[in-house]
């Protein structure tokens, strides 16, 4: 039993800022004035457009998002998109160029095998994924419909450093891991989308920004629900939206405002970040797994290199209220997930932590 809130280090869904939490508290049982909550509203209702109108205006503004670009507010997480960017996307040649860095990325690879010719530009498999490829190493075909990437690896705990160079191949990133963590140059991409329940808001609104100009080359089959096209033309409304969660994910973007905005958020995410890897960098017992340029500011994995230990671990520092830090079942370990909302002293009750368990267990 907690009485205060506890450092959540979950992979997603995960923390959301305090005073987002409080403000939506707040403003429950009666919004503005309104009296109902958001969750009562309907999507067409008067009040609902405006906070729809004022989230996506907020989100352009944030992202510095161009007139060519368009946001959409879907459903169905990341892993719906695996599905719906070949359908919608692969169409122009039949082909796509996929990078496999983790596990989301070799998903999409493989669900994007279902509908075209699927080339695997680069992979990280060899060493564990345990680094990211470098520019030269993508293996790109220049008449690929697109190049899909993911920016960031929740479970290996890596990051793209650099935005790949892809000529006149549009670039397709899986940002559901780092959106909103550090400016992006969106003009540079076809299409970014992210799962919202680990830096944007809670689950279930997953956030597409598209090329409006790669609209219209969908497949025949594609279902109304899952075409890009569709959805523009509707403004995300061809269905109800996740209104409760595009109200969340309005709060989230005015606090990232209020924190310098993602100029802002990257400084203290790599402050943030830092406290971690400097550990790691001198512990005698736990090892960071990312090589030190491929290191995420968002997922830190690590290990001490023997499994009860790793175990021992995760299982005393929950109990101390820094939660989920057990690594993914797939690859096992630790894994901190940093995400925004984490607070940097949040960092710091994980490293006095871990010092101290360190010198027990030496
Ligand atoms: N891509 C990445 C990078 C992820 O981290 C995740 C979820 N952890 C997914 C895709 C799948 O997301 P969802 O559960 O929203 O479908």
């Amino acid at each position: 039993m907690f009485t205060k809130r506890i450092y959540n280090f979950s992979a997603g869904p995960s923390m959301l800022p305090e005073p987002v939490l409080a403000q939506a508290a707040s403003e429950l049982l009666n919004f503005g004035g309104t009296g109902t909550s958001v969750m009562e509203m309907s999507h067409r209702s008067k009040d609902f457009l405006a906070i729809f109108e004022e989230t996506k205006a907020l989100l352009k503004q944030t992202m510095n998002i161009p007139e060519s670009h368009e946001p959409l507010f879907l459903q169905g997480g990341a892993w719906m998109q695996f599905s719906m960017i070949p359908m919608n996307l692969i169409g122009k040649s039949g082909k796509a160029d996929y990078a496999v860095t983790g596990s989301f990325s070799g998903l999409a690879m493989k669900e994007a095998q279902k509908y075209g010719d699927i080339h695997v530009a680069a992979s990280s498999a060899d060493e564990n994924h345990t680094y990211i490829p470098r520019q030269g190493d993508l293996k790109l075909r220049p008449d690929a419909s697109y190049f899909h990437y993911c920016s960031n690896n929740t479970i290996f705990g890596t990051e793209w450093d650099y935005v790949p160079e892809t000529g006149d191949v549009p670039l397709v990133a899986d940002m559901s891991s780092n959106i909103l963590s550090k400016p992006v140059d969106v003009a540079k991409f076809g299409l970014i989308y992210a799962g919202a329940q680990k830096n944007m808001a809670p689950a279930g609104l997953t956030v597409v920004i598209i090329d409006k100009s790669l609209l219209g080359y969908e497949l025949p089959y594609t279902p109304t629900m899952l075409s890009y096209k569709v959805q523009v033309e509707a403004d995300s409304m061809h269905n109800t939206p996740s209104t409760y969660n595009i109200y969340m994910l309005g709060l989230v973007l005015k606090w990232i405002q209020g924190q310098g905005g993602l100029g802002g958020m990257a400084k203290y995410n790599e402050e943030k970040a830092k406290v971690l890897y400097d550990y790691l960098d001198e512990s005698t017992l736990f090892k960071a797994c990312a090589r030190p340029e491929a290191r995420s500011m968002m997922n830190v994995t690590f290990v001490t290199g023997d499994e009860n230990l790793d175990e021992a671990f995760a299982k005393e520092a929950a109990a101390k209220g820094l939660t989920n830090l057990k690594g993914h079942r797939s690859v096992g370990g630790m894994r901190a997930s940093i995400y925004n909302a984490m607070p940097k002293e949040g960092l710091e009750a994980l490293v006095a932590f871990m010092k101290e368990f360190e010198t027990k267990n030496r």
